[in-house]
């Protein structure tokens, strides 16, 4: 894909995650990589008013917090630069504040195996990471630990990270992983939500290599 088309990709996305309730207002951000680099919503600006043109540009390996663009990365540049150094798998990213992710961090829940579709997420859980403020250091290293070799991750009282090879991937998992938040959340409410064995879940993450959208080249 060409680093325009790219762009436009980025900015379809965050307008997508608006549209399915996963980020309102100027919360979250999207990123994808484009060969040595990233491309990522910037900071503080509505998706309905964004165009290709004011993605940020930010070299992988360059100095911290040099881009190029109009207007300033995303205040989370630090989290999605330390994933694509520290995954070489992940082409795509997206940061929500969904309501029920967000409510299970509040929590300072994991999301066990209560559905199977938390094979989408490469394991029986998707753990959540404690607090820190956003756009540090300390929350970038949170991240990428809690995140391990799966593709989403808690942040205390904050929200949640999806990963994916591409942007179609990961709006498809931030859909997943909102949903179940939500079904675990009211189970919980309900009862004892009954936890899948780890076993049954690995066997799922294999039958899932080919679930769900296709990823395209990063
Ligand atoms: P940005 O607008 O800087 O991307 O911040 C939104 C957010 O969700 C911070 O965690
Ligand atoms: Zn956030």
């Amino acid at each position: 894909m060409v680093e325009n088309d790219k762009r436009a990709a980025v900015v379809a996305a965050a307008r997508e995650l608006e549209r399915l309730g996963l980020n309102q207002g100027t919360s979250g951000n999207v990123s994808a990589r484009h060969g040595d680099v990233m491309l990522i919503t910037p900071s503080g600006a509505p998706s309905a008013r964004l165009c290709p043109h004011d993605i940020a540009r930010m070299a992988l390996e360059g100095p911290d917090g040099s881009y190029v663009g109009p207007l300033p990365p995303s205040s989370e540049w630090r989290f999605h630069r330390d994933i694509y150094r520290a995954r070489g798998d992940v082409g795509a990213i997206v940061h929500m504040h969904s309501p029920y992710a967000t409510t299970l961090a509040i929590l300072r829940r994991d999301i066990p195996a209560a559905h199977y579709m938390i094979a989408a997420f490469g394991g029986p859980v998707v753990r959540c990471a404690d607090y820190a403020p956003y756009g540090t250091a300390e929350l970038s290293a949170l991240a990428v630990a809690g995140l391990g070799e799966g593709h989403g991750v808690l942040l205390g009282n904050h929200g949640a990270i999806v990963t994916a090879g591409d942007l179609d991937k990961a709006l498809w998992r931030a859909g997943e992983l909102e949903q179940l938040a939500k079904v675990y959340y009211l189970a919980s409410l309900a009862g004892t939500p009954v936890i899948l064995p780890e076993d049954e879940i690995m066997r799922t993450v294999e039958r899932f290599r080919n679930y769900g959208p296709k990823e395209k080249e990063a």
